[in-house]
């Protein structure tokens, strides 16, 4: 089972762990490089906590919601993934479908819902049973693994803006946040492209979601009324 990796706020930019390769691990598969990079099996994970709270409560039914809508959306279930509150993080997720947030940030980020999602919409992105598939490769140099994390980040981001746009959600939340959270000198890290580039993703990923749901709309007006992920009421 992989688990996740701790870190601070400025070292995490959702998710991924910034964990720095060791040289010549000796892994078993590419598979399992990915994940030991991407979700730190080797750190420790945040401590889980428990929030009872009629807010936080209220703020996890809600976020459960989206959860599931956007599992759907990126063609999983939303049985697949699962919410976890923890603590000294913003969000990350697990090999497992673990979807770990940060109490803290939920709270100070609770009215802003196009962030929220946008980072639920990151972790998701992220489909880590996807990871199966490569379990019969073999395993990459640092620089190669940097490289292949760095994409996956970019995935993640680019799923990210599409899932915003698909929801009629604006990115420019999740864009701000970004920038805000990066100490401007960072010029990136092995695992996240510099603020910046990541913006510019996670526009293209939400400019590219709406083309496609304006094309589906004016194309298949009838479609698009019944299959808009706009209008998951949540039955699957
Ligand atoms: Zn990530």
């Amino acid at each position: 089972m992989t688990r996740i990796a701790g870190g601070g706020l400025s070292r995490n930019p959702f998710g991924a762990t910034a964990a720095h390769a060791q040289e010549a691990r000796a892994a078993e598969s590419l598979q399992q490089q990915v994940e030991e990079e991407l979700f730190g099996k080797k750190r420790k994970k945040p401590p889980l906590v428990d929030d009872d709270s009629v807010e936080m409560q209220g703020l996890l039914a809600r976020l459960s919601a989206w959860k599931d809508k956007l599992a759907r959306f990126a063609g999983d279930r939303g049985s697949d993934y699962r919410l976890l509150l923890c603590e000294g993080t913003i969000a990350m997720i697990d090999g497992d479908g673990g979807i770990l947030l940060g109490r803290r940030f939920l709270l100070s980020h609770r009215e802003d819902t196009p962030l929220l999602v946008g980072v639920l919409a990151h972790e998701i992105g992220h489909r880590p049973a996807r990871w199966n598939s490569l379990k019969s490769e073999s395993p990459r140099t640092k620089a190669e693994l940097q490289e292949l994390c760095r994409l996956e980040e970019t995935r993640a981001d680019h799923f990210a803006g599409r899932a915003l746009a698909a929801f009629g959600l604006s990115p420019s939340s999740l864009c701000a946040f970004l920038l805000a959270l990066e100490d401007p000198k960072a010029q990136g890290s092995h695992d996240y492209f510099p603020a910046p580039l990541r913006v510019e993703v996670i526009s293209e990923g939400h400019a590219d979601g709406q083309r496609k749901s304006n094309a589906r709309r004016s194309l298949f007006p009838e479609l698009d009324r019944h299959t808009n992920p706009r209008n998951d009421l949540g039955s699957g």
